[in-house]
């Protein structure tokens, strides 16, 4: 059924992404937004806009009656989630579908499997993807766990199932400290998700992060849009992204491509998604698997030229994938960079009135921001403000191009990450494409002395 007026249940860049795509479709946008976003970008440009609540997200982006009470009265009849907030919440993909409505996003049911990451990696298992060592399930019994670290080998991390944005994980070293670190992860994860479970997995030394795009119909076929790299994060959470990986050939894609493509046609999955791994010597371990569109997407449509919103949206209407494997062409080398409001080297939030601002521009430049002279950024939510993504016929071109445009971008009256990208494209490491996943960890503390 085609969609006439979508809901974009987020904020940010990523409601103005969404709003984008929409447009370019001729649909007519809705945007919900909280009392401190009624100046944003994407409810301005929006067909209309409906506010549910105040600043606090729990209030406001989370409330699902006062957003389904949106879509009632402004009568959309369709929702897109975006990422974060309840993009992946099963409960609230059901609701949306038991109110007539279309839901921008996968089935409930793998919503469901995946953000459980016990049972995320069971199935990721019993499709043929390849796991980091660890328990087969969750973990409850000390003495069990301790077997089973002796038997993989220290060290091991503790992981929360429910755990999510780079939270709720314990490395533990040595048998004597596991006790400790376990009942610790515990009740981190239940503070934080409201549920104990971990479970364990062999802690690789030094890995890079390394995550498949895929995009099924939901009746059986899928594909692949090849990899990322996502090795370069801080506390476990990305700062830059690439694509392809430098350390990836071609054949490998291919192989490991196809190998998540099958898996993914015989869930029957639905919509966008992400298969992450780590990767150490040649080899893949699935970590675990998001159902829904990823902040690092555009690298993606840039070297594919593919509008993975435009497809989210062809699929919720029902319609077969726009492309056959064989129609997907890898082309250049694409980067983006998170662009946080903070300050570059403490990461102290830096929210605030935005003074002045310029985007950078030219060949093969995008910039994906809500930000505008004038704007205030809210200190209630997350601190990235933008994206800057850029490509080029090689990586070293990819470089040269990203240096620039980072020079022209101009956002005064707060501080931003972009000293820090600055001085990461200068690194000689980093051009050479040699990091991993702890690499700008040390990097970070070698500057700071
Ligand atoms: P989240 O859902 O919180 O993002 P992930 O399972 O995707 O958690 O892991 C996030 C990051 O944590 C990875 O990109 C990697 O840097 C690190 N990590 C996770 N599991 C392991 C592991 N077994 N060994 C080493 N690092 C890990």
């Amino acid at each position: 059924m085609a969609i006439k007026r979508l809901l974009i249940a987020n904020r940010g860049e990523i409601a103005l992404r969404i709003h984008r795509a929409a447009r370019e479709m001729g649909i007519e946008t809705v945007a919900v937004h909280s009392t401190a976003d009624a100046e944003a970008m994407h409810v301005r440009l929006a067909d209309h806009a409906v506010c549910i609540g105040p600043p606090a997200a729990k209030d406001s982006y989370l409330n699902v009656a006062a957003i389904i009470a949106a879509a009632e009265i402004t009568h959309a009849d369709a929702i897109h989630p975006g990422y974060g907030f309840l993009s992946e919440n099963a409960q609230f993909a059901e609701i949306v579908e038991a109110h007539g409505l279309i839901w921008v996003g996968p089935k409930p049911e793998h919503i469901r499997t995946m953000g459980d990451k016990v049972q995320a990696k069971r199935t990721a298992g019993a499709l043929g993807l390849p796991l980091v060592p660890g328990s087969d399930g969750a973990i409850e019994d000390f003495a069990v766990a301790r077997d089973l670290a002796e038997t993989i080998g220290y060290p091991v991390i503790i992981k929360a199932a429910s755990g999510g944005g780079g939270r709720g994980m314990k490395v533990v070293n040595s048998a004597e400290e596991l006790e400790s670190q376990m009942g610790q992860a515990r009740s981190e994860a239940k503070a934080a998700f409201g549920d104990a479970t971990v479970y364990m997995e062999k802690y690789l030394g030094n890995p890079r992060h390394i995550e498949f795009q895929i995009f099924g119909d939901g009746k059986g076929e899928a594909v692949h849009l090849g990899e990322r790299d996502c090795s370069l994060q801080r506390r476990h959470q990305k700062v830059l992204e690439e694509a392809p990986s430098p350390v990836i050939t071609p054949e490998e894609r291919d192989r490991m491509g196809g190998i998540v493509a099958k898996a993914m046609a015989d869930m029957a999955y639905r919509g966008a998604g992400t298969i992450e791994f780590l990767w150490e010597n040649g080899e893949f371990y699935f970590i675990e698997m998001n159902t829904r569109l990823q902040v690092e997407h555009p690298v993606t449509e840039a070297i594919t030229g593919v509008d993975l919103v435009r497809e989210q949206i062809r699929v919720a209407e029902g319609n077969p994938l726009s492309f056959r494997q064989e129609e997907i062409e890898f082309k250049g080398h694409a980067i983006e960079c998170r662009i946080n409001a903070e300050d570059p080297w403490n990461f102290t939030p830096s929210p605030g009135q935005v003074t002045a601002y310029h985007a950078a521009g030219g060949m093969n430049v995008r910039v994906d921001s809500g930000l505008y002279a004038g704007y205030r950024i809210p200190p209630y939510y997350d601190s990235m403000i933008g994206k800057l993504i850029v490509s080029g016929r090689t990586r070293k071109g990819a470089i040269m191009r990203l240096k620039r445009a980072l020079d022209e971008m101009v956002i005064d009256g707060v501080k931003t990450s972009i000293p820090l990208h600055q001085a990461l494209l200068d690194d000689p490491e980093f051009q050479s494409g040699d990091y991993t996943i702890k690499w700008l960890e040390e990097w970070l503390a070698k500057r700071a002395g």
